[in-house]
């Protein structure tokens, strides 16, 4: 990065508690400090209930910080969700079924009133990168459940936001289509430039993509370990096989270790993910403020 250049993500001192309506409080992130650089692919992972979605949510201005600042690009987070910084992709796709998978990707097109010819242009241009280009007019349920994550990844990338934040977003998918998947947000990432943020329960996972990943502690949420991750690129079926792949990912699991995480890193992520529902109600959030994918 140059000296003067404005990270895509500055985490200032920022505290998250939640109260419930009996006044119970928790404390699900406590001074969290974190810059992003433009170009970056940094994965967030610690075990379930550690703050990993709260904090992504805290940069896509879907929740506000208890305590500390969140600037995208040099500006506060929500004048960053009204000028479309964001894409974002949950674990459930959260797909409409009754729209073919083109008029899926041309919706949030359709909110922000972009006219007709550049919403075609654009979803096709999208479903070109996912390679799902031979797919336009087929419709969600006729879909493998990797196929429709490529979907809500086409669709959250239809605004050319600068920052793409994805909530464990192969958690549900079987491991073979998970390396494949993998595979293809490298090749979207390298394409396109933009900037990541990964939620993970996958070590694998997190060191086959992240240029770093951020090692959190159980609640309350903290920032333990960063790790650089030194692989070349582009990553393959070979990397999994390096002998540095698998001194990286080993640093991965201690330092989770030391956080106090290894009893509860569950390879599912069902635990600590959000369920469709709270995914489709984010979603609806984004969307009624003009925010969606
Ligand atoms: P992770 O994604 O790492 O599994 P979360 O960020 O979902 O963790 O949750 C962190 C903590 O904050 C958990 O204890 C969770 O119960 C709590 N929490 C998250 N969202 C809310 C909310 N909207 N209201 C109350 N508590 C919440
Ligand atoms: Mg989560």
């Amino acid at each position: 990065m140059e000296p003067t250049e404005i990270p895509v993500v500055r985490i200032a001192a920022v505290d998250k508690t939640f109260t419930s309506e009996r006044s119970r409080v928790t404390t699900a992130l406590q001074g969290i400090d974190l810059e992003i650089r433009r170009g970056e692919f940094v994965s967030l992972i610690g075990p379930s209930g550690c703050g990993k979605s709260t904090l992504l949510r805290l940069i896509g201005d879907l929740v506000a910080p208890t305590a500390g600042r969140v600037t995208i690009n040099g500006k506060p987070a929500d004048r960053a969700r009204r000028d479309r910084d964001y894409g974002i992709v949950f674990q459930a796709p959260v797909l409409f079924d009754w729209r073919s998978v083109e008029d899926n990707v041309k919706l949030p097109l359709e909110l922000m009133g972009f006219d007709a010819g550049r919403r075609t242009a654009r979803a096709r241009e999208m479903l070109d990168l996912v390679e799902l280009g031979d797919f336009l007019h087929h419709h969600p349920y006729q879909l493998s459940g990797g196929m429709q994550q490529r979907v809500a990844i086409a669709r959250a990338l239809a605004f050319e936001p600068s920052i793409l934040l994805m909530d464990e977003p192969f958690g549900a998918l079987d491991e073979m289509t998970r390396e494949r998947m993998n595979q293809e947000v490298q090749r979207i990432w390298e394409r396109t430039g933009i900037t990541v943020v990964f939620v993970t329960h996958s070590i694998p996972e997190a060191v086959f993509l992240s240029s770093r990943v951020v090692v959190m502690s159980a609640r309350p949420g903290r920032i333990t370990d960063v790790i650089e991750i030194d692989l070349p690129r582009p990553r393959d079926v070979e990397t999994r096989e390096q002998r540095r792949y698998f001194e990286l990912v080993t640093a991965v699991r201690e330092a989770l270790r030391r956080g106090g995480a290894d009893a509860a890193l569950d390879p599912v992520g069902s635990a600590g993910g959000p369920t469709p529902v709270a995914a489709v109600g984010s979603i609806d959030r984004a969307a009624a403020e003009g925010g969606i994918g």
